[in-house]
């Protein structure tokens, strides 16, 4: 297995599409890599030049400190599973997966063990004398899946792999692919737009968006420290809430809500310049605590808009002055729908963007 490294890396497309803009970032021996981004945000065209399926505009891209530019997708000794899965029709699923190793020369039986060993994995077992045309999208998916996890590349390269399969296929395909990589130790590049995919498999997280990097870490890093209101609203479900404050000290921020004004502390110290100013307020709907009388000062009165039971916890839509948040609270807490409640945001808990540059101003 390979490392990867890409250093400033463009794509221009023909007609001037700027669909990759200076992008450095590189994959450990072994990791496994997830870029995650809205669609269109350029993260098929960066796995594409790393396959050698387009060609870099600008930049470096080497594996194992090899630089790999002008080599052919063969050269690079990649596999890859695309959204497209492009099976041979005349050919059964059994000979699909068994083909990259058949043109490797492998000998027939050790094929026949291995092919048998990833369709178990993938549930494939039962489809392998059948046709592509004869099997779901979703089957076929998995068949391009198991055909480029059968090598033993130096890469391992997945654009929305998962994409075409239902709900509960997918999360037991996560689980799936993580111990294949992990018994494989196979460095791996995953492409998708699904945060809880990217959060559930990868060891580090690229987010892009608009054809940059916007953050590089593991979950926890872009979890408790987004560096900018992209990242910090892209990861979650319910997404982050965002609401304008007041800072009135480095290390206080407020909100006025009708006359009244609540204040909260912050984590940390933000620059003397950003005092009087205001700013972004982030807090995720998990982390709000709810009051149902109001205790003190520290807490913002919101109107409750509608409640979304989910089991144990529930999703409570409230108004605080003009601005919609979502609230995750315990099915017991009294959350009626036309009920004030009071909302408390604990130091830890409160992230701090900049209006203008969107980016956090609390490390
Ligand atoms: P993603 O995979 O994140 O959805 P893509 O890498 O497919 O994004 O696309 C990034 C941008 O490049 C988009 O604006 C897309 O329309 C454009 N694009 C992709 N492929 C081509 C192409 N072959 N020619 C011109 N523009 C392209
Ligand atoms: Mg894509």
């Amino acid at each position: 297995m390979s490392r990867v490294d890409a250093k400033n890396i463009w794509k221009i497309y023909a007609g001037g599409v700027l669909a990759v803009k200076e992008v450095s970032f590189h994959c450990e021996d072994g990791e496994f890599l997830a870029i995650l981004g809205p669609s269109g945000c350029g993260k098929s065209s960066t796995l594409r030049m790393i396959a050698g399926l387009e060609d870099i505009t600008k930049g470096e891209l080497l594996f194992d400190g090899k630089l790999v530019n002008k080599l052919s997708p063969r050269e690079r000794n990649i596999a890859l599973a695309f959204e497209t899965y492009a099976l041979y029709a005349p050919l059964t699923i059994y000979e699909n997966i068994a083909f990259p190793l058949e043109a490797g020369g492998m000998k027939r039986k050790q094929i026949d063990e291995k092919v048998k060993q990833i369709a178990d994995m993938l549930d494939l077992t039962d489809v392998l004398n059948r046709k592509p045309s004869h099997l779901s999208g979703g089957q076929q998916q998995r068949v391009s899946l198991a055909r480029a996890l059968i090598r033993e590349p130096n890469v391992f390269l997945l654009d929305e792999p998962l994409s075409h399969m239902d709900q509960r296929v997918r999360v037991l395909l996560r689980a799936r692919i993580r111990r294949i990589h992990d018994e494989l130790k196979a460095t791996t590049i995953y492409v998708t737009h699904d945060q809880e995919e990217a959060v559930s498999l990868a060891d580090r997280i690229i987010v892009m968006h608009l054809g940059e990097i916007q953050q590089t870490g593991t979950v926890d890093e872009l979890w408790n420290h987004p560096k900018n209101i992209f990242v910090a609203g892209f990861l979650g479900e319910p997404a982050m809430n965002f609401l304008e404050t007041k800072i009135e000290k480095p290390t206080q921020i407020s909100l006025t809500t009708g006359e009244k004004k609540a204040t909260f502390e912050l984590r940390g110290k933000v620059d003397e310049k950003y005092v009087g100013c205001e700013a972004i307020l982030g807090i995720r709907p998990e982390r709000i605590v709810v009051l149902a009388d109001k205790r003190d000062e520290q807490s913002a009165p919101s109107l409750v808009e509608v409640v979304e039971p989910l089991g144990e916890t529930k999703i409570v839509t409230v108004k605080l002055d003009d601005v919609e948040l979502k609230v995750v609270s315990l099915r017991e807490v009294d959350t009626a729908v036309g009920k004030t409640i009071y909302l408390k945001f604990k130091p830890e808990d409160i992230h701090l963007f900049d209006k203008q540059t969107e980016k956090a101003l609390l490390a």
